[in-house]
């Protein structure tokens, strides 16, 4: 029995690195700390061990795999690699590479997900901090269309709400929490003031708090919200000393989608004319943020790059991943992590089944794809070592705690990107 102190957990965007593993016999058998998502996940690693590679539905030795796939991508005029927010820092950095070398797109889960909010900050700017900022002065916390009680278990208890910061020494009690979202939630029931927002009406009570903080004319019949509570907001965000807005889906991907997020980055702006305020969005899978950030490094852009000319072009909707599927203008995709794919539209599936797919996908994930050859691939901060980038871009060292089987993604694409010059 083996016990592991301070180890990060990758299942959502939180990265908590204060967990203690027990290790038996080849199996976490107790994992201290960690949420009622992470446990489960945590427990269940190593439960099965499916063939490293497979070819058409039947095992294959590693170099036939990794040589197939050289074929399917040599073969293929315009593919298509997504994913990357389950891989570390180096396998993403191997995926870039290889989509480099292979003219292909490349696109993350963020171009489902948080993909208007990158739009949105890169017309308005964003003032942002850290999550250990937050701890440590935040005295007003809002969370806008999100319930990270249920996304994100210990977002509340290590960062935003019951922690205890320089600037907070009593936790809970010195601060203010106000969740804005259509409909109550978890978090809104642990909030001191929720804010009942009319679907799809966020741009509006935004808008609202900008007038209300400008001091500039209101629109009566678009408010959004009620008016005494977007007053009553509006009041404390001028009076804290610290406030933060995180925002989630429910914010950008709905209603106005990047202008919805574009006014609330706005809202933050005008704010700092008062006090100190930021914004930061919440991000789900464990490391997306590192996908933004490595393709930012690696391009210059973070998500939906075009690299067929040999060099980056970016432009979401042209070069997003599922915009590409159902427009049919993709002969082959590589998956790096194919949980993304429950997330495509219908049209978008029903082309990944009549072209050829590369799956690079962890023992207990189910490929959500036929794909025409799986790699099963080490999990990074489990069986690897690594890098994971938490929600506010903070790279989290990754700890092995289990005997590594299978190759990392890293491994994999370097060995296809071999094979592919050879
Ligand atoms: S909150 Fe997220 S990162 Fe933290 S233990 Fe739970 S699933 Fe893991």
């Amino acid at each position: 029995m083996a016990d592991f102190e301070h180890v990060a957990c990758t299942v959502c965007g939180c990265v908590c690195d204060d967990l203690r593993l027990t290790v038996q016999d080849g199996r976490i058998v107790r994992a201290e700390g960690a949420c009622p998502l992470a446990e489960p996940w945590l427990l269940g690693q190593d439960g099965c061990q499916p063939a490293v590679a497979e070819v058409a539905g039947q095992p294959a030795p590693l170099p036939d795999a990794l040589a197939q796939a050289a074929i399917l991508l040599r073969a293929a005029r315009s593919p298509l690699i997504y994913g990357l927010a389950r891989s570390s820092t180096a396998g993403q950095r191997a995926a870039v590479a290889l989509a480099e070398s292979t003219g292909a797109t490349i696109d993350t889960n963020a171009s489902l997900c948080h993909a208007p909010s990158i739009r949105a900050l890169q017309e308005v700017g964003e003032v942002t901090c850290t999550l250990g900022e937050v701890k440590n002065r935040a005295d007003l916390v809002v969370f806008w269309g999100a319930n990270p009680v249920a996304s994100h278990p210990r977002h509340l208890e290590r960062y935003s709400l019951d922690a205890r910061g320089r600037h907070v020494p009593a936790g809970r009690s010195n601060r203010f929490l106000v969740v804005a979202d259509t409909q109550p939630t978890a978090t809104s029931q642990r909030a001191d003031l929720f804010i009942p927002i009319e679907p799809n009406r966020d741009f509006e009570a935004l808008a609202t708090l900008r007038c209300l903080v400008r001091g500039a004319p209101l629109h009566p019949t678009a408010l959004g919200a009620p008016l005494p509570l977007l007053r009553e907001l509006a009041e404390r965000m001028q009076r804290c000393r610290y406030g933060i807005i995180f925002f989630g889906l429910g914010l950008s991907m709905t209603g106005a989608g990047p202008h919805n997020v574009e006014a609330l980055l706005q809202l933050v702006t005008d704010l700092n004319a008062h006090t100190r305020f930021c914004a930061r969005r919440l991000r789900m899978q464990g490391n997306v943020a590192g996908a933004d950030t490595v393709l930012l490094w690696q391009t210059g852009f973070p998500f939906s790059v075009n690299l067929a000319r040999g060099y980056p072009r970016y432009n979401p909707g042209e070069f997003s991943a599922q915009d590409l599927l159902e427009r049919g203008d993709v002969d082959a995709c590589l998956f790096v992590g194919s949980e993304g794919a429950a997330d495509f539209s219908e049209a978008a599936l029903a082309h990944l089944r009549r072209i050829p797919v590369i799956t690079l996908d962890h023992p207990t994930v189910p490929s959500l794809v036929p794909p025409t050859i799986r790699f099963t691939t080490a999990v990074p901060g489990v069986h690897h070592t690594g890098t994971a980038y938490r929600m506010d871009v903070v790279p989290i060292p990754l700890r092995a705690v289990l005997p590594a089987n299978y190759p990392t993604d890293e491994a994999v694409l370097q060995g296809i990107e071999l094979q592919l010059a050879g």
